[in-house]
């Protein structure tokens, strides 16, 4: 079976440093991103694209270009256009031929990219996809703590469960993608988050997504602010970064402002982002 995947860059973010580094002190992360005059660090948002014989998937939409003008200027968000969108077309892919785009979450700069700019009730983008999101994660999201509210978009499950192309998923895949895809839950992040290895003859490719947005959060220790539960999070990272070195993953990071794909590697017990690839363009798993 054909199996090709590609980094597809949407719009670029800006969120505070201090958030995304968690309890690591400035002096430390001040030296792998640089803080603007608000203290901002500049984030991608990369999707994951996959090409079968048969399907078209998406991993992750990106930030999207629905933000209003104030929380553009606060998120530093270009919105004048769809970049996600954009970059598609530029390798031959209308977003109407995308069959799968599997959400890894809702969290606004994952799936704000479904959200169709200005549309009041919301439009969703790719209007001939199902919309895979993981059972408990969705719960989640229409019902968010407090210290999580703001991370969700309004009205987004209400426009997915609106749309009859949205599929809950809590098992390892889904009718139809079983050679394609396997799914692995997380709760370290936010519950239920969804992790999709893509699973070639060759080439094993697995969707990181904020279990370790970027090269940097390799390092065991180094978690997020907007973390629900950092050391379950350490813990579910270690797992799957042992696994990545025993098969030989291709892990996949989605906010790396450099990195779209390394192998992992362990040297004196500290893991590593080795092998880094800045972006994946029809690169070969079968
Ligand atoms: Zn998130």
């Amino acid at each position: 079976m054909m199996m090709r995947v590609h980094s597809i860059r949407g719009n670029d973010f800006k969120l505070d440093g201090g958030a995304m580094f968690g309890h690591a002190p400035k002096s430390l992360w001040k030296n792998w991103y640089l803080p603007d005059r608000f203290n901002r660090i500049g984030l991608a948002s990369r999707s994951l694209y996959v090409r079968t014989d048969e399907h078209h998937l998406l991993c992750d939409t990106g930030i999207g270009n629905y933000l209003d003008a104030k929380l553009a200027k606060i998120y530093g968000v270009d919105v004048s256009e769809h970049r996600l969108i954009q970059n598609l077309k530029a390798i031959g892919v209308e977003e109407t031929r995308i069959d799968f785009v599997i959400l890894s979450h809702l969290h606004f700069d994952h799936a704000g990219g479904l959200i169709v700019k200005g549309s009041q009730p919301l439009q969703l983008h790719f209007p001939n996809a199902k919309y895979v999101v993981g059972r408990v994660h969705f719960e989640r999201a229409a019902n968010p703590h407090q210290r999580d509210r703001a991370s969700f978009v309004k009205g987004l499950t209400d426009a997915l469960q609106e749309s009859g192309r949205l599929l809950l998923v809590d098992k390892e895949t889904v009718d139809g993608l079983e050679k394609v895809v396997s799914f692995h839950y997380s709760q370290g992040h936010t519950p239920g988050k969804l992790h999709s290895l893509f699973q070639g003859a060759k080439e094993k490719v697995f969707f990181a997504g904020d279990l370790a947005p970027g090269v940097d959060w390799v390092n065991l220790p180094i978690t997020m602010g907007y973390d629900r539960q950092p050391e379950t999070l350490v813990d579910e990272k270690k797992k799957i970064f042992d696994r990545a070195i025993n098969e030989n993953w291709l892990m996949f990071y989605n906010h790396d402002h450099r990195i779209a794909a390394s192998r992992i590697s362990i040297h004196k017990n500290r893991y590593e982002a080795v092998q880094q690839l800045n972006r994946l363009a029809d690169w070969a798993c079968d």
